[in-house]
């Protein structure tokens, strides 16, 4: 039975018209930390955020996640990859948590079963996207908490 984050994404999919320039938030001034071990998923992400204006600070794995939002006190958001070296991203994002209970925390992963949003949300993370996703889904959830 397909759950709800498989329902949505099925619907994004169908929207594939439009426009790239669509509802893309100002990101000018802010920083985000992208949090992805996989080269190629990343290139994704920093094209998706190409022209927002966003200042991207990238790393590979949780423990520099963790140090990298110790060091840098204006992330302004945090996209974070579940499956990490090191210190995976649940983990990552609890030890965020202790420190940073307001920093918005975006979980990005591969699995799309609503247990493992759920796992996301009560590890401390705002809100979930399922890869593969597409730029507008991306600019969307950037929109709620940027
Ligand atoms: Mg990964």
């Amino acid at each position: 039975m397909p759950n709800v984050i498989e329902k949505e994404a099925a619907f994004l999919h169908f929207d594939h018209n439009e426009q790239q320039s669509e509802a893309a938030p100002d990101l000018k001034g802010k920083t985000l930390l992208v949090v992805e071990d996989v080269v190629s998923n990343y290139q994704l992400v920093q094209a998706y955020l190409g022209k927002s204006g966003a200042e991207i600070i990238h790393v590979d794995n949780g423990l520099d996640a963790v140090d990298t939002v110790k060091s840098h006190r204006h992330i302004d958001l945090i996209i974070m990859d579940i499956r990490l070296p090191k210190l995976n991203g649940l983990a990552a994002t609890r030890e965020i948590r202790k420190t940073n209970p307001r920093i918005p925390i975006i979980a990005q992963t591969a699995f799309a079963m609503q247990s493992d949003r759920e796992m996301c949300l009560s590890a401390g993370c705002d809100e979930f996207i399922a890869k593969p996703f597409r730029r507008q889904e991306l600019m969307r959830i950037l929109a709620r908490f940027v």
